[in-house]
């Protein structure tokens, strides 16, 4: 018989992960980069461990979201609680940086209250002011850490395109195949025009604006009789669905009843080419099963379009949704055609997966663990900052984050934001761009990479309008 105080389950404090005491330091990039690598391959394998990362995350995104109105009063204790247990470490550096957080804390738990209070009055009879954007907090960092930034890229792009309103892949070092799915990324990408309200300077002119109205004209140009964008080949799904998402972002930013017919057309492609299991995959070979990656894209669509009040999608919104549940495993990651199938690496997908999720607020199909599962994997995600070698992962990331409700967990961070714009062209014929340089920039070229770059230095201005339209449905 062994002793009974050794039992795991009488004892759970003591059996407690000792791995754990790095979680604040970790949030906080602090641990130096072997041990910040090995803690994130312990995370992967331990419950505790991320549990840790998460409670202390929201604590830390709590911090930073102040003054922002606090949602919850019972805050407090819980943040009391988790300092008692951090507080427990040894380590003199780590007392001396959780004294500083302490001081902190103490502030923000006074905060909480003070701001609890002043609520009361009002509470329940104040006039329904529109809330808050959720992304408000974090925009003064991020314009000021990349404005100038996104503003050389915008104008790099509208610089780019060709006189039919499309951006050419094989011009920039990508695969002409992709023209239509590249323009689709340029016009999301200048959607963010922090110029809008200047007066533009005529449409001949190589503004973003012109550009916007270009890319549009040639995107409608490219539709056939069945609804899709661009010729029929295997990878057709990416370039109509990256289109349609640009053209109906595009819609709910500036309604134009002229596109209101070619987005029907081009969502009831969508629909007709989803597969019985409810995703998407490739064209053309029977029994194509549908894939995680593709997926992601025509359920965006699919939800923007719902979000903006177009009736009918419900079912096909449903489906996509069924096939991320299909493709999750119990620690919130999607596989690619299934549960723990990662065959382009598994960093994307969940982001992208996420997206959708947060887009469709709580009309989200998804099982309630399976959606804070995935949810969870983003936001540890986005607190292991991971660099820069894959933009595409970075801009569903950012996307994600930014989309997360206020106060849950990480924000994209501004030294990453910075470290992009930092490594834009400077000067020359392509000032504003970023070299093509990233995991996928030998198939998407120039305009891709700098597409992507300037969509995640404004994923925080682009949240906010999406989750405008989402509150709204
Ligand atoms: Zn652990």
């Amino acid at each position: 018989m062994r002793g009974g105080n050794l039992d795991p389950r009488e004892e759970p404090e003591k059996l407690a992960c000792a791995m754990s005491a790095n979680a604040v330091a970790f949030i906080q990039g602090e641990l130096l980069p072997e041990t910040a690598a090995r803690f994130v391959r312990h995370l992967d394998e331990c419950a505790h461990c991320r549990d840790e990362v998460r409670g202390a995350s929201e604590v830390l995104g709590r911090l930073a979201a102040l003054p922002e109105p606090c949602e919850e009063i019972d805050l407090a204790p819980r943040v009391m609680t988790a300092f008692a247990r951090a507080l427990a470490t040894e380590s003199a550096r780590r007392t001396r940086r959780l004294r500083a957080l302490s001081g902190a804390v103490a502030a923000l738990v006074l905060a909480a209250a003070a701001l609890a209070w002043l609520r009361v009055p009002g509470r329940t009879n104040a006039p329904a002011e529109p809330a808050p954007p959720p992304a408000a907090p974090a925009a003064p960092a991020t314009v000021g850490a990349s404005a100038g930034a996104t503003a050389d890229a915008l104008l790099w792009l509208a610089r780019a395109q060709e006189p039919s309103g499309a951006w050419s892949a094989s011009r920039w070092g990508g695969r002409p195949e992709y023209d239509i799915a590249l323009t689709g990324l340029a016009l999301l990408a200048l959607l963010n025009d922090a110029t809008e309200a200047a007066p533009t300077e005529g449409r001949d002119a190589a503004t973003p604006r012109a550009a916007r109205e270009r890319a549009r004209a040639y995107l409608l140009s490219t539709q056939g009789s069945d609804g899709r964008f661009g010729p029929e080949f295997a990878a057709a799904p990416y370039n109509h669905s990256i289109a349609a998402v640009a053209l109906i972002e595009s819609f709910g930013c500036s309604p134009e009843e002229s596109l209101r017919a070619p987005i029907d057309r081009a969502l009831a492609y969508i629909c007709a080419t989803q597969s019985p299991a409810g995703g998407w995959g490739y064209l053309g070979s029977p029994g194509e099963e549908p894939n995680t990656a593709l997926t992601c894209w025509p359920l965006q669509a699919l939800v923007l379009a719902r979000a903006l009040g177009r009736p009918g999608l419900d079912d096909a919104v449903r489906g996509g949704f069924a096939h991320l549940a299909r493709v999750a495993d119990a620690r919130g990651r999607l596989g690619y055609r299934r549960a723990g199938d990662f065959l382009y690496g598994e960093d994307t997908l969940a982001p992208m997966g996420a997206l959708c999720v947060l887009l469709a607020r709580d009309a989200s199909p998804l099982p309630r663990d399976v959606r804070a599962r995935l949810l969870d994997t983003v936001m540890l995600a986005g607190v292991a900052r991971k660099n820069g070698g894959d933009l595409y992962r970075d801009f569903f990331l950012t996307a994600a984050l930014e989309a997360l409700p206020p106060g849950r967990g990480a924000r994209v961070p501004e030294d990453a934001l910075r470290a992009l714009a930092a490594r834009q062209v400077r000067a020359g014929a392509e000032r504003g761009s970023w070299e093509p340089r990233d995991r996928w920039g030998s198939a998407g070229g120039r305009v891709y990479v700098t597409s992507v770059a300037a969509l995640i230095l404004t994923a925080g201005e682009r949240a906010e309008r999406l989750s405008r339209w989402a509150a709204r449905s």
